[in-house]
């Protein structure tokens, strides 16, 4: 079966460019009935903190890219990865290195000032153990001195590389902890990875990690390198493009969906789609698909997508989002009698709303309690003329029927009598149901209101 994963470094938030590689990662294998592994690189000791690894997972965790099997740390597998260089030792395909840093960098030092190439040969390399002092060592991988390794990367095609400009990598250091690069081989294949999905920044990383491969034996995966994401100005990725970690678009009311659907276009796409669903993306997604030029970051397009996935969305499903955006942005939490209400009103809520603030500026009316605060324009609205008119309102409003028809029926009957037109009386209506000016319909905001309520925020608009 297809076997994917996510490796994250744990040293910061969920960048927007990792959680594009998660969710390619994720697409790939959900759409084949495929794994989907999450491992933490946890190796670099110093800059690898828990608040880091807690980001992470709960940034996937928003995004609902959920993983198969238990997270994995690489740090705990390290006796794993040092057994694999021991072998490799055995077997002849790699050696120990006695040459003192000091000796290796004034090599590259010289080597730099007369034009010559740094790559460190080991004089170790093809020396008998018997000349071997005791003294400590590295031990390094035997890379082949002629030919070259070819990658035969999906995104990227066929990339090349001679071997000879390729050094001998270290796997262990001279204190017996193994190299990240050894690290990611040795789990990739423990995990049975079989398709590497990640940012071409590690590229030139895969010439050196199939060395290994190549040297234990073990098949090579699939190779992916993405492009990175650049700036809506074409320039490498940077803050002052605005929001990078995944975290900010939970706290600035994004729906996850709308996420998804904008990430997985940001350098893939499927034809002319622009708006699906997460099935249809689990159904199309593929390597072919992934562009070799970066994507560039679009926050119109990502709105639209999330406007779009609002409006589809299940009326509950939201309102359980809206309470997981309400904690993330550090919001007061709905009561149950605010959601109930919110739940009966979902469905002119969602209508034109490209994020969550959107949809609760327009619930205004509902989370407002009576008397309901009026803004400037709502006031302004409701001047003397209107209220006399509104005061005569609420009698008719006691005997109609509580339905749609019927209350348009009596609105236009009742603007007749006054000799207006409807639309006269809507703008004060509006200010008094929810001291707003911009609201859903009249009508919409009197149905879910109900007429108790309705009623009651007409008379006291009115006094
Ligand atoms: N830990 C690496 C990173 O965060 C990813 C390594 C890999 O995917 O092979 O960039």
């Amino acid at each position: 079966p297809v076997v994917t994963r996510f490796a994250p470094s744990p040293t910061g938030y969920l960048h927007i460019g990792g959680a594009r590689t998660a969710l390619f990662n994720w697409l790939y294998a959900r759409g084949r009935r495929g794994h989907f592994l999450l491992r933490i690189e946890d190796t670099d000791r110093a800059r690898s903190t828990p608040e880091a690894t807690a980001a992470i997972l709960s940034g996937l965790d928003w995004l609902g890219l959920d993983h198969d099997g238990d997270v994995i740390s690489q740090f705990d597998r390290a006796h794993r990865h040092a057994e694999i260089a021991q072998q490799l030792l055995a077997q002849g395909a790699a050696y120990k290195c006695f040459a003192p840093q000091e000796e290796i960098a004034a090599f590259r030092e010289k080597a730099k000032q007369e034009g010559r190439s740094t790559l460190f040969q080991s004089p170790w390399r093809d020396a008998s153990p018997d000349t071997h002092p005791d003294a400590p060592f590295v031990i390094r991988l035997k890379t082949p001195r002629d030919g070259e390794t070819v990658i035969e990367d999906e995104v990227q095609g066929r990339v090349t590389i001679r071997n000879d400009q390729l050094d001998d990598m270290i796997l262990l250091r001279s204190d017996g902890t193994p190299v990240y690069m050894l690290a990611v081989v040795v789990d990739d294949h423990d995990m049975g990875v079989t398709h590497v999905i990640r940012g071409d920044d590690h590229l030139n990383n895969a010439a050196r990690q199939m060395g290994i491969y190549t040297a234990m034996g073990w098949p090579l995966p699939v190779y992916a390198h993405i492009p990175l994401i650049h700036g809506p100005d074409g320039k490498k990725l940077s803050k002052r493009h605005g929001a990078l970690g995944v975290d900010e678009y939970q706290k600035l009311g994004y729906p996850a969906a709308g996420m998804r659907n904008y990430l997985a276009r940001l350098g893939w796409s499927h034809g002319d789609d622009e708006f699906f669903t997460d099935a249809q993306a689990k159904e199309w997604f593929d390597l072919s698909g992934i562009n070799k030029a970066p994507a560039r970051l679009d926050f119109k397009k990502l709105e639209n997508l999330c406007g779009q996935h609002i409006a589809a969305g299940d009326d509950a499903a939201l309102l359980h989002e809206i309470d997981g955006y309400l904690a993330a942005a550090a919001l007061p939490a709905l009561t149950q009698a605010k959601k109930d209400t919110m739940l009966r009103g979902m469905y002119c809520l969602k209508e034109r709303s490209k994020s969550f603030p959107e949809l609760l500026e327009k619930a205004h009316f509902i989370l407002a309690d009576s008397p309901v605060d009026m803004d400037e324009k709502a006031q302004k609205a409701l001047d003397p003329v209107s209220r006399g008119i509104l005061v005569k309102l609420t009698p008719q409003l006691q005997s109609v029927s509580w339905t749609r028809e019927d209350l348009e029926g009596a609105m236009a009957e009742f603007a007749q009598a006054q000799g207006t037109k409807f639309g006269k009386i809507a703008g004060p209506l509006r200010a008094a149901l929810a001291g707003r000016t911009v609201t859903p319909s009249v009508f919409d905001m009197m149905l879910v209101l109900g007429r108790e309520e309705a009623i009651l925020r007409i008379e006291q608009a009115a006094a």
